[in-house]
């Protein structure tokens, strides 16, 4: 049976993992005379025209959409006369989640995702889902809004699928372990890591993924947002989810059970093997993606994190046990401060140090007090924004 695909933010490097797990898996189909698994009806992307282009260009999408005006008119003109439909703004993005496909991937970096996947989780669509920020800020409502509808959300973030491809009655668990590859930093000294440039930050040593969740990586924030989107897909309350460096990123997290027993996920750090295996589920598709081979591995090692050096992973775990609207903040400003670090207006250890004061003075004008109505996500999410950016402007270089 072949099944229709939206790609929200198709032009990332998770949207480049996901079409090529497509085009596999719907060539070796072909090959064997049997309809394809997928059909491409529709792309967003934001900036990108060129990299938009090129993909209408090879998948012949039904519908494309641009975030941003001057990129979407661009793709426009481009495609004038091909046959394809090109929205423009975010608002074109929502219609391309709202088309009756089966699978909505959403793969749009940061709070900008939550509109979109939302759409696609409201009309009961099988979310696939990769955005970890839009659970970060809206959790709670978004979740219910998702079961309500009966959308099917299948966890495409690394560990997140470690942990469903091994989850088994969630009664008999004891805690979840997420691990970390401790990012690039995670044996440089303090004063190292103070002087810390965007391309040091970004420069991942085991996957290599956007600039965004790369600094993320960097600054253990990205363990942190994980832990909330744990706490939330699972149900798990905070003091239940530890956190384990593990720099080979081999085991992509475990489940412990009552009994004593731990129950891992392993493979190759290639983001197409969660990919693949929420495109196929409950089935699994033949991929070409390198095995691995433990004896030409060797060693597995692992430590607990250094909360000294990395006080994002401490920030997030406060605001998960904080006021409902805590984690909607954190997301908020630190997506700031990733983009003032990475537009070299601040230092890399002033990511966390603007998040906790963010989150210190939200908390102070009670602004991360409800989370009870979307209203209260953009709320709380302009107010972190605000209060980010004016201590991003009290510290800039
Ligand atoms: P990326 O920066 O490579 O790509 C982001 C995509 O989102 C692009 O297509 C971009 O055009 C689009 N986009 C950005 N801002 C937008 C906006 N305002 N409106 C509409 N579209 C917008 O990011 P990525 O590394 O592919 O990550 C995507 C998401 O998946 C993130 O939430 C990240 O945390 C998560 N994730 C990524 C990886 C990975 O290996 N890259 C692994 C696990 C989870
Ligand atoms: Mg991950």
């Amino acid at each position: 049976m072949t099944r229709s695909l939206a790609i929200l933010g198709a032009t990332g490097s998770i949207g480049a993992s996901t079409l090529a797990v497509v085009e596999e898996v719907n060539t070796r189909a072909a090959a064997r005379g049997e309809p394809v698994p997928f059909t491409v009806d529709s792309l967003t992307a934001n900036t990108d025209a060129t990299a938009m282009i090129a993909l209408a260009g090879q998948w012949r999408p039904a519908f494309v959409a641009m975030a941003d005006p001057l990129a979407g008119a661009q793709v426009r003109e481009a495609l004038a006369g091909s046959g394809i439909e090109v929205g423009i703004g975010p608002g074109a993005c929502d219609a391309a989640a709202a088309r009756p496909t089966d699978v909505v991937m959403a793969a749009v970096v940061g709070a900008a995702g939550l509109a979109p996947t939302l759409v696609a989780a409201r009309r009961g669509a099988t979310v696939l889902l990769a955005n970890k920020e839009c659970l970060v800020c809206a959790g709670p409502l978004f979740l219910a809004e998702a079961r309500k509808a009966g959308a099917t959300i299948l966890p495409t973030d690394s560990e997140h699928n470690a942990i469903f491809q091994v989850l088994g009655d969630p009664a008999q668990v004891e805690k979840l372990i997420l691990t970390a590859s401790g990012g690039p930093f995670r044996t440089a000294s303090a004063d190292q890591i103070a002087a810390a440039t965007p391309e040091q930050a970004v420069a991942h040593p085991n996957w290599s993924m956007g600039r965004k969740i790369s600094v993320d990586s960097a600054t253990l924030m990205n363990k942190g947002l994980e832990l909330i989107e744990a706490a939330l897909l699972f149900d798990m309350p905070e003091e239940r989810i530890e956190v384990l460096v593990h720099p080979q990123s081999v085991i992509h997290s475990l489940v412990a059970y009552r009994d004593g027993t731990q129950l891992a996920q392993l493979g190759c750090a290639d983001m197409r093997i969660p990919i693949a295996h929420v495109l196929a589920w409950p089935s699994r598709f033949e991929t070409s993606v390198q095995r691995l081979d433990l004896a030409a591995v060797g060693q597995l090692t692992f430590e607990a994190p250094d909360h000294a050096r990395f006080p994002a992973l401490g920030l997030a775990r406060a605001a998960l046990r904080g006021p409902p609207a805590a984690p909607t903040v954190l997301n908020a400003a630190n997506e700031v401060a990733v983009e003032s670090f990475l537009a070299r207006n601040v230092g890399f250890p002033e990511i966390a140090a603007i998040v906790a004061e963010t989150l210190t003075q939200a908390s102070r004008r009670g602004l991360d007090g409800a989370l009870a109505s979307l209203d209260d996500v953009m709320a709380a999410d302009a107010a972190g924004r605000a209060l980010a950016r004016e201590e991003v402007a009290r510290r800039a270089r």
